[in-house]
């Protein structure tokens, strides 16, 4: 913690708020307070733009494998200091040490991936079909960006940003959220050791997110704005990109669905559940949500779930042994009470868990519902908490419907041993994603993102980049 930088880093730089204001941040698992860190206002986010703006041109005429080499070496650094960034993560997040090592690897893997891609931007060449014009294509990088990232993922949801900037050309603003300023300031300083040039990347950590970013939408200086976080702000910073064009990535919220058929392997879909729902403690925007399972095995899939569920130690992340840390603040463990009790109160059982512990830090304990009652509140929010809320179904067209009866659409789960079944039910969902008998989809070499309410766009993978890039067209007549 002792070297970890704590204040802006604007144009290369480590600065204070222009007004000397500062903000907590906490540690989850005690409530007590960790550390004091610079707390931007509209002055530094200007002053962050300005600097992206002024290192935009000669970046962007960086050559490719410059761009390739800095990400490469930022991402053996990375690997290097996997110990002190997850110590770090677990410190500000509450993770669990195992997982933020875990979130480090794959942190790292998107800047080695784009690292590669820098290289393979091509354009096109052509005559058009009158025969007397040729066609030239070019990719451009879009220009400055603004970059937002919440809590969950402190460290992978900037890098699946940063690294198709960098690679694409892009300068930044990075703005983390204020629960997790920390990963995000270590990752600069990397970067800066990597050989970023002044100005590519500057972070403004803030407790002011609207009086820090809508400046910046609508100023027209920002050609970009890559966002991940929840639908509700998402469509906020839509709405005030909309006035200056700014072009937008969104990757949202989810409410995924989660189907075990009657002919499912359950020990897959047992094994499947607790990465799809204890994953990140359940703060994960592809957390299972809604658990369908057929009425012929919901029981013992109930039984076998809860006893997983009920055998995972909670406690600090840092302390050795444990599976589920706390979660981030008591806002958090606040909703996930109450969404549980409201579900209890329409009759569901609890099989497991469902109590909050006495004590300090935001602590919730695995926790396993079933006979949920469809009208429930958890059906239609994310419970972002270790909450299984299983229900049953029939047969395939109505689980298909349900599963699709959401605003959202990110991802799904599907468990079945029917290949025909397996294929034509993921056909039938209306999701970005699907994990076939697994539960976990994320991998920076495929792209990641929803449909309908989960977002815009996607992350990592091939196309990845492309969400940074503009084509040219210059037309040449045939001489
Ligand atoms: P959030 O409340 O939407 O915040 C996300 C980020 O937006 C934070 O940095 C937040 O800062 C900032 N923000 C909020 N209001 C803003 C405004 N008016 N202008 C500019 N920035 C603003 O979400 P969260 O609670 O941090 O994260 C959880 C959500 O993220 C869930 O819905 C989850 O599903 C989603 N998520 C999606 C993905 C994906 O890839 N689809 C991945 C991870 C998480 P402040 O906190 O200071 O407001």
């Amino acid at each position: 913690m002792t070297d970890t930088p704590t204040q802006l880093f604007i144009g290369g730089a480590w600065v204070d708020a222009a007004d000397g204001a500062t903000m907590a941040v906490d540690d989850p698992a005690t409530g007590e307070i960790l550390c004091h860190v610079a707390d931007a206002g509209p002055k530094d986010a200007q002053r962050a733009e300005e600097a992206a703006v002024a290192a935009q041109e000669k970046w962007a005429r960086t050559a490719p494998r410059a761009r390739s080499e800095i990400l490469r070496r930022a991402y053996e650094i990375i690997v290097e200091r996997t110990d002190e960034l997850a110590h770090l993560m677990t410190a500000e997040m509450g993770k669990p040490l195992a997982e933020a090592r875990g979130e480090v690897a794959y942190a790292a893997e998107f800047f080695r991936w784009f690292s590669e891609e820098a290289v393979r931007i091509d354009g096109g060449h052509g005559t058009l079909p009158d025969g007397r014009n040729r066609m030239l294509l070019s990719r451009r990088p879009v220009g400055p960006c603004l970059l937002i990232t919440p809590w969950n993922f402190p460290l992978a949801m900037g890098t699946r940003k940063i690294g198709p900037a960098i690679a694409a050309g892009c300068t930044m603003v990075l703005k983390p959220a204020p629960q997790t300023p920390l990963s995000s300031l270590a990752l600069a300083a990397i970067l800066k050791e990597a050989g970023l040039p002044d100005g590519v990347l500057n972070v403004v950590t803030t407790s002011r997110a609207g009086e820090v970013c809508e400046p910046l939408l609508r100023g027209g200086r920002i050609r970009k704005l890559s966002f991940t976080g929840s639908t509700g702000v998402g469509r906020l910073l839509l709405a005030q990109s909309a006035d200056a064009v700014v072009r937008t990535s969104m990757e949202l919220g989810g409410n995924a669905p989660f189907i075990v058929f009657e002919d499912a392997d359950l020990d897959k879909a047992v094994d499947g559940a607790m990465v799809a729902k204890m994953r990140n403690m359940g703060e994960a925007c592809t957390a299972a949500n809604r658990f369908f399972v057929h009425t012929s095995v919901v029981e013992e899939f109930g039984r076998r779930l809860a006893e997983r569920m009920g055998a995972l130690v909670v406690g600090p992340g840092t302390r050795d042994g444990v599976d589920v840390g706390p979660l981030i603040d008591r806002g958090g463990r606040g909703k996930v009470e109450e969404l549980v009790a409201d579900a209890v109160e329409r009759g569901a059982r609890v099989l497991v868990g469902g109590r909050t512990p006495e004590g300090p830090g935001c602590f919730y304990p695995p926790t396993v519902l079933t006979g949920v009652d469809p009208g429930s509140r958890l059906m239609d929010t994310e419970i972002f908490g270790p909450v299984a809320a299983i229900l049953t179904f029939d047969d395939e067209d109505e689980v298909v419907r349900r599963a699709n009866d959401t605003p959202w659409g990110l991802v799904g789960y599907v468990f079945t041993e029917g290949l025909d079944r397996a294929l034509r039910v993921s056909e039938r969902l209306e999701v970005g994603m699907v994990g076939l008998n697994t539960g976990l989809v994320s991998n920076p070499a495929a792209p990641f993102g929803g449909v309908k309410q989960s977002g815009l766009g996607r992350e990592g993978g091939r196309v990845g980049i492309d969400e940074f890039l503009e084509y040219q067209y210059l037309a040449v007549p045939v001489g």
